[in-house]
């Protein structure tokens, strides 16, 4: 499974459509303080589920939408693609490519897109539950979370070993058939 590409239209900074590609290998983002570096690892959370707008340093969700600079206006949706080489099926779809899309609107509505078919949240997160991506995964890790992680509470840090491991998929399982 590889990252191929990531598409950012009116989320954060980026008012402008603005397409990533990924080389096989390491990819390293530079560039000057407040240039949108965060915004594009964010960008990536955001398309894989992220459900909080603290997560993404905003208040409500729909603050990740372009809210205006001194030479453009606010737009109104914000929209992230990301498109995966899936050839080996490291996630459980038959697709051998993934391209998933989140849009937002300024009332807060989302949308998500799997190979442009309508899905729910929930068959984003299905996709990412056990692949160690994802919401709640720690393949991101943000600055200020290592130390959260040490200073955190024991049963915290018990969620966190579980989903490393991938128990934390059949827990979920359990808490939901058992409120049937
Ligand atoms: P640093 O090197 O300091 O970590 P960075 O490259 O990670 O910087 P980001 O934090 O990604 O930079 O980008 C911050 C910029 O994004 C700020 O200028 C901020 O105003 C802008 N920004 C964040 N949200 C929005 C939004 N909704 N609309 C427009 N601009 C936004
Ligand atoms: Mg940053």
């Amino acid at each position: 499974m590889q990252l191929l590409s990531l598409t950012l239209d009116g989320f954060k900074s980026f008012a402008q459509k603005t397409t990533i590609k990924f080389e096989p290998g390491m990819t390293g983002i530079v560039g000057p303080n407040g240039s949108g570096k965060s915004n594009i690892i964010e960008a990536i959370q955001w398309v894989m589920g992220e459900q909080s707008a603290r997560h993404l340093r905003g208040d409500r969700m729909a603050d990740v939408i372009f809210n205006g600079s001194s030479d453009r206006k606010p737009l109104n949706r914000a929209l992230v693609s990301i498109t995966l080489d899936n050839s080996d099926h490291y996630l459980a779809s038959d697709f051998t490519e993934l391209t998933i899309t989140r849009k937002i609107y300024r009332n807060g509505d989302s949308e998500y897109l799997l190979n442009d078919q309508h899905v729910r949240l929930k068959d984003i997160t299905d996709l990412f539950i056990d692949s160690g991506l994802g919401r709640e995964s720690f393949s991101i890790i943000s600055q200020g979370r290592i130390e959260e992680i040490f200073n955190g509470k024991a049963v915290d840090r018990r969620g966190i070993i579980e989903t490393v491991a991938g128990v934390a998929k059949y827990k979920k399982n359990k808490e939901i058939a058992e409120k049937r």
